[in-house]
């Protein structure tokens, strides 16, 4: 039997023991504090829908595929009433500039075919509250509860959860790789690294670029006016339906602000957003039942998410390949593999990357197409970086 040690227990690292585990792999998980979903998992309730923008591009892609998999992946799920619902978004064309990029994902409807422009009357009976602008109705859109769904996907015989344990190093020992914790190391066949912003602690991903990027949401009760409020509406903002009777307004995006407490002038903010979807439910508002979360997202550099085999760095620079050569003569970390780095939309990317990790190691047909798999893999930058770039739109031509 294959053996795995996964790194960190988000969403990431929860989907990718739940891909190796039904594969038959015996997975130790290993999650530095005292439960799994902790971290940028830990918020109660997550949104889930597509990018859609006006053209075709990689991120849409990727956001695309990983929301039709999500999808799939919950169908599956037990406890699926208590789990997430599809309720429905609405996007609120709410000035101009957003305006002009829902005509454009109108006209360029081959990625996300299901999305209705509808005018204010009809998405006010959609969202069951009255609304005052036009906007897109996204039908297969909805909610999950991260922490539930990391509880879901580790539920399995296969899986060994070890909380309140830091992973130190990662180290390569003869055939299998050792990853040292306080009291002890583990050995494995294949260690997949999903500890989101602190992957650079490991040298093996030190040439990999991501930033952590602060959100604050806020929460507060319903009301007798937002009670009834059945979908998801967005401007630049989230306003989630009232979930066991709280809503979630959020979120803020703050590139490498590492305040851990509750912002003030984010819950002004928020609370604006909440004003600008709907003034009724703003005035309604009970602000001392408002409460809120602080987290962090992992962005990369092209903000397209992290998922496959590493590449050895000094291996590389010592001997770099030439452009035409076969990128299965690289020099790969064999059984080291990355999922990270997946933003504001980890909900919908990590199931993904942890089903195409389990194809890579397992070598079956991919989830995802080969020119997806390639601008996902963890080591592009460094491609680049050494003038490959090509090479990074085809990894895998073998
Ligand atoms: C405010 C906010 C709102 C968001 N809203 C949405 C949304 O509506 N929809 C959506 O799809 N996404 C949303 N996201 C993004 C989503 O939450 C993230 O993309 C996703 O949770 C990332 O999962 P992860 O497993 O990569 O990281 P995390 O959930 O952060 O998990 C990483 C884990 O690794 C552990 N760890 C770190 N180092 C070690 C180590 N050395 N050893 C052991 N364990 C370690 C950490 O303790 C942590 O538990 C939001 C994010 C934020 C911050």
């Amino acid at each position: 039997m294959k053996t795995a040690i996964v790194i960190g227990g988000g969403i990431a690292g929860c989907s990718t023991a739940y891909a190796l585990a039904k594969r038959g792999t015996h997975v130790t998980l290993i999650e530095r504090q005292t439960a799994l979903a902790q971290g940028a998992s830990g918020n109660p309730v997550a949104m889930l829908y597509p990018k859609f923008n006006s053209g075709k591009s990689i991120l849409s892609d990727v956001a695309s595929a990983g929301f039709s998999y999500t999808h799939s992946l919950l169908k599956q799920c037990s406890n699926a009433q208590q789990l997430y619902d599809i309720c429905g978004q609405i996007q609120l064309a709410f000035n101009a500039r957003e305006q002009a990029k829902q005509q454009a994902s109108l006209n360029n409807k081959t990625a996300h075919t299901a999305i209705e422009w509808l005018d204010a009357v009809q998405l006010s009976e959609k969202a069951n509250i009255p609304l005052s602008m036009d906007g897109l109705w996204l039908p297969e859109a909805g909610w999950v509860k991260p922490q539930q769904l990391c509880a879901q996907l580790t539920q399995s015989d296969n899986i060994h959860c070890i909380t309140n344990t830091e992973a130190i190093t990662v180290q390569q020992n003869v055939s299998q790789w050792q990853v040292t914790l306080a009291k002890q190391s583990l050995l494995a066949d294949i260690v997949v690294i999903c500890n989101a912003n602190d992957i650079k602690q490991f040298p093996q991903c030190q040439h990999i670029a991501i930033t952590p990027v602060r959100g604050q949401v806020n929460f507060f009760t319903e009301n007798a006016l937002s009670q009834p409020m059945h979908t998801i509406v967005c401007t630049d903002h989230y306003l989630s339906p009232a979930i066991d009777g709280i809503h979630a307004i959020g979120t803020s995006y703050a590139p490498n602000d590492l305040n851990p407490n509750l912002s003030a002038e984010d819950t002004q903010s928020n609370l604006s957003a909440l004003n600008a979807i709907s003034t009724a439910l703003f005035n309604q508002l009970d602000s001392s039942s408002v409460t809120g979360r602080v987290a962090w997202r992992s962005a990369t550099r092209d903000y397209v998410p992290l998922a496959g085999q590493l590449i050895d760095e000094q291996a590389l620079r010592k001997k770099p390949p030439r452009y035409n050569d076969n990128p299965a003569d690289l020099p790969w970390l064999t059984g080291l593999y990355v999922n990270a780095g997946h933003g504001s939309k980890g909900m919908i990317t990590a199931p993904m990357c942890a089903e195409l990790i389990a194809n890579q190691i397992n070598q079956e047909p991919f989830v995802i197409t080969h020119r997806l798999a390639s601008a996902l893999n963890p080591s592009r930058f460094l491609l680049r970086d050494i003038g490959l770039k090509r090479m990074t739109q085809n990894l895998f031509t073998f």
